[in-house]
């Protein structure tokens, strides 16, 4: 019979085999980001709808179609929605917990889910992962190259081969006018030929134009005024500091002109990670940028900031393929079983005493005989069978090593400390 119910379209659930991968890559986002010295946020998963609406900016495909708006019960109106990126609500945590009074810059890092309603492919789902970092209070350009280092670092890291930085500088509120009026007077000469969406964006958000995945688009763009030729002089100088930052770190750089991000905060720098010879856009593995603009739009007084979102599943999805995940996946050392398939008692006793001390065990709680209960544990991939018998009585219990075939009594009251050290012996030396 197929199943009554699956998990919502472009969600998944993740499987205890997926997990090995998933808590590794999580893991090493904690440790990495406390080495730099970024501290832990969380913040809720809904926000007021008009967070996103300032912080992302309403012509952007994310708050345009792809807000999870929430409506609570009673309501007329959607006043929440499911957070589509962190920067918004930490930025928001920033202004509302008066954090501009501590030194500054503060830095910051959070690894949680992420909803866009968006038609799910592979490598694009409506709810997903990010490892998030950002640096609040700092206007660059030596904390730009730290963020996109740390990143740079976290992917090679997690085993994604040859990792590709796409650089840009998107030039601030100074020179950026000049450029996007320079690159809708070009665009708009072939407006008859654009299709419809890149119409739109043309009048609403040109600069979304450079993010067209259409041909024809493209090709017109390729005449199109760039805007490394309108940078101002602190926009240039910025950038030229930048490079040779990364340069100092051993980051290489591909300079990606047409790299915008669809969000309207940034400014100068915007980044994004691909593996070398990928394609597409559902192939960046994350990406950021600096929003110095963006603190001030929550009411605070103008603060610089930049940041990084990385594309967890995306990540996992490469690299799963290469990573040895029996090393990885966790089996219980010991599983206790018995002779007497009604004695749960004893036996979840005993189980509970070991884990008290620290050793990953469980015990078989069905009623079933030893055989079937021994064979069970060599399935669940025991390091060893503890087996209880008549000997209890004397406080004794028969050990068996499962991976080696032997057997032998031991006292109840060494069993833990047998358990540790001949599991530690056995699987790492
Ligand atoms: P963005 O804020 O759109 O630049 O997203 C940063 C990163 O998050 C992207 O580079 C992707 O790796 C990942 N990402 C964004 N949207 C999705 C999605 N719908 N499904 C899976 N990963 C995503």
């Amino acid at each position: 019979m197929p199943p009554k119910f699956k998990a919502p379209r472009g969600t998944r659930d993740q499987l205890p085999a997926d997990m090995a991968t998933w808590r590794a890559l999580e893991d090493n986002a904690r440790r990495l980001a406390g080495l730099y010295g970024y501290r832990p946020i969380e913040t809720p998963i809904f926000e007021d709808s008009k967070v996103f609406e300032r912080g992302i900016g309403e012509v952007t495909d994310i708050v345009e179609k792809e807000l999870f708006r929430v409506r609570s019960p009673g309501s007329e109106e959607d006043r929440w929605a499911l957070r589509p990126e962190p920067t918004a609500g930490i930025c928001r945590a920033y202004v509302e917990h008066g954090m501009h009074t501590l030194p500054q810059p503060v830095k910051l890092t959070t690894w949680g889910p992420m909803f866009r309603y968006d038609r799910p492919q592979a490598g694009r789902y409506r709810q997903f992962w990010q490892f998030d970092v950002e640096a609040i209070g700092d206007a660059g350009p030596a904390i730009d190259a730290e963020i996109i280092e740390l990143a740079y670092r976290y992917l090679r890291e997690a085993g994604v081969m040859d990792v590709e930085l796409h650089l840009n500088s998107i030039g601030d509120g100074t020179c950026r006018p000049a450029f996007i009026a320079a690159l809708v007077e070009h665009m708009s000469r072939f407006a008859a030929e654009l299709p419809e969406l890149d119409r739109h964006r043309l009048e609403a958000n040109p600069l979304r134009v450079l993010d067209t995945k259409n041909p024809r688009t493209l090709e017109l763009l390729a005449g199109a005024p760039r805007i490394a030729d309108y940078l101002c002089d602190p926009c240039r100088e910025h950038w030229d500091g930048l490079l040779a930052h990364l340069d100092a770190l051993g980051v290489p750089v591909t300079p990606a002109p047409m790299l915008v991000r669809g969000l309207d905060y940034y400014t100068r720098t915007a980044f994004e990670f691909y593996q070398r010879g990928a394609q597409g856009q559902q192939s960046a593995l994350g990406g950021g940028g600096r929003y110095d603009g963006l603190i001030e739009l929550f009411g605070a007084k103008p603060t610089p900031g930049i940041g990084f979102g990385l594309g967890i599943d995306r990540i996992a999805l490469l690299v799963s393929e290469t990573r040895d995940s029996a090393l990885a996946s966790a089996h219980p050392v010991a599983i206790v079983v018995g002779a007497d398939p009604a004695a749960t008692a004893a036996r979840l006793k005993l189980a509970t005493e070991l884990r008290a001390a620290g050793v990953a065990a469980s015990a078989d709680l069905a009623q079933r005989t030893l055989s079937r209960q021994l064979e069970r544990a060599a399935r669940e991939g025991a390091h060893f069978a503890v087996v209880v018998g008549d000997e209890l009585e004397q406080g004794e219990v028969q050990l068996r090593d499962l991976d080696a075939g032997t057997q032998r009594l031991t006292k109840v009251a060494d069993l833990s400390r047998e358990l540790l050290r001949a599991h530690g012996s056995h699987r790492h030396g």
